[in-house]
């Protein structure tokens, strides 16, 4: 805290991870050299960078940029990046830290990162966000490449974004190379299901956790906070798999919808349109739009909360147990605060913390790399395959974990656990650096 001030999201992401490793470091002595878990929690690099860009009137404005390299122990860094006018560099690490430990669990060989800018994207137009993407790659473009640092999307970055990034890198770098982003277009070489990735994987991850307890997702309800690429991928998928998704939010409020979000329609409202719910419920007859409000308070059987940290609350988690819940997936990051997250564990509802639960998207991310460095394309059925079998291999993992270590059915401890050995042995084998 003395070292990192005001850096709060930051100090709750290591606290809770230092916290649940406790039984792997009372095992192994080793793990409690406090030099390890220094340099664990000390980022390799940070860069901050001032970005000029000008509105559609001619008036300049500055933001702030950002890119956290924390750890390149198992690979290059790898992580997303976020606009959104909350960015700043405590968020930043958190979201890179966290990366250190899902980046692992995908067993694919790639380090952590983070990026972004306090940039605001609502209500900006086209030109605007092209301009703004162009600044921000003009610095930094020196940062990143595809054996040094490979951003992604994340809140407020997506396809369109990804692709005036990699075309200001191209154009500055005189090199086509694909490698360096991704989350691209499929015309600039992107990978089949990268879009669906992470709502995919989190519900592959919820049908493995519900498994272990005799259920499917067939017939059950479910509430989902956001309404962005996480959610909506999410919503699509749960609805194939026979669940009904009655809610669904943005920084606006929330809508209801009894007979199931129509993903088509969120799709229509939120990348077509570029409005906030209220249009969905002018669209849908069914649908109520709440103004103001989390979702939270519509009884589910299910609850995915995918938009942003610290957004499920205390009370929020003793509303949903109370409405009958069985498990909760996190889409986003650290989307529960501790409060919330002790509450779910003394009702024993099943749990699924980010860092397993939405590793989906960078494993794709990480497929989309091996794509490119073959320069081939795979069928959407065989990556969807790969990326199953990623997300159970996950979930298998995180559960062994947490038995091994005493701690059954603790997916949180699980994922925390194997996370930490698999990047501890690599730096460790790659010596004092
Ligand atoms: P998007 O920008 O596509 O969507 C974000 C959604 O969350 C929007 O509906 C947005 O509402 C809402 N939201 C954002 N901030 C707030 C806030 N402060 N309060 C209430 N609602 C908010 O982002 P993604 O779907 O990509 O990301 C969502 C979460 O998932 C993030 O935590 C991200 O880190 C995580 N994640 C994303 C991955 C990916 O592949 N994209 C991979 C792994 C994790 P509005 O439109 O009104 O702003």
């Amino acid at each position: 805290v003395r070292r990192n001030p005001a850096e709060t999201e930051f100090h709750q992401a290591v606290t809770e991870v230092l916290h649940s490793i406790q039984p792997a470091l009372r095992r192994d002595p080793a793990l409690r050299d406090a030099r390890l878990l220094e340099r664990l929690c000390e980022p390799e690099r940070q860069t901050m960078f001032r970005v000029v860009w000008t509105d559609d009137s001619g008036a300049a404005h500055v933001n702030r940029g950002f890119r956290v390299g924390f750890s390149s122990a198992l690979g290059p860094y790898k992580g997303g990046l976020r606009f959104h006018p909350t960015v700043n560099l405590g968020v930043v690490k958190f979201l890179a830290f966290e990366q250190i430990f899902k980046n692992a669990l995908t067993g694919l060989g790639i380090g952590a990162g983070k990026g972004g800018a306090d940039f605001d994207p609502s209500g900006r137009s086209d030109g605007e966000v092209m301009r703004f993407c162009q600044a921000y790659m003009t610095e930094l473009y020196r940062h990143i490449g595809a054996q040094t640092d490979v951003p992604a999307g994340d809140i407020g970055v997506g396809s369109r974004e990804i692709g005036y990034l990699f075309g200001q890198y191209k154009r500055i770098t005189n090199r086509f190379e694909t490698g360096t982003l991704t989350g691209k277009d499929l015309d600039i070489g992107g990978s089949l299901v990268r879009p669906e990735a992470t709502g995919y994987g989190v519900v592959y991850f919820l049908e493995a956790m519900l498994a272990k307890r005799g259920q499917t997702l067939d017939g059950k309800t479910a509430v989902l906070s956001g309404s962005g690429n996480v959610a909506q991928h999410a919503i699509a998928k749960l609805q194939q798999m026979g669940a009904t998704v009655v809610a669904c939010s943005d920084s606006s409020g929330y809508v209801h919808d009894p007979e199931g979000i129509r993903p088509e329609v969120l799709a229509e409202v939120k990348q077509v349109r570029r409005r906030k719910l209220d249009a969905y419920a002018e669209l849908v007859p069914s649908a109520e739009y709440i103004p103001g409000k989390a979702p939270w308070n519509v009884p589910c059987d299910i609850a995915v909360p995918s938009a942003t940290q610290n957004e499920l609350t205390e009370a929020d988690a003793v509303t949903l147990v109370k409405n009958g819940l069985i498990a909760v997936a996190e889409g986003a990051n650290m989307p529960c605060t501790p409060q919330a997250l002790q509450v779910f564990q003394e009702a024993e509802v099943a749990f699924a913390p980010g860092k397993a639960a939405n590793a989906g998207g960078v494993a794709t991310s990480a497929l989309e790399m091996q794509q490119n460095a073959s320069r081939g394309r795979w069928a959407f059925a065989e990556t969807d395959e790969k990326l199953a079998a990623t997300m159970r291999d996950i979930h298998d993992t995180c559960l062994a974990t947490a038995d091994d270590y005493g701690q059954s059915g603790d997916y949180v401890t699980g994922a925390n656990i194997a996370g930490f050995l698999k990047v501890t042995s690599a730096m460790n084998t790659l010596g004092l650096i």
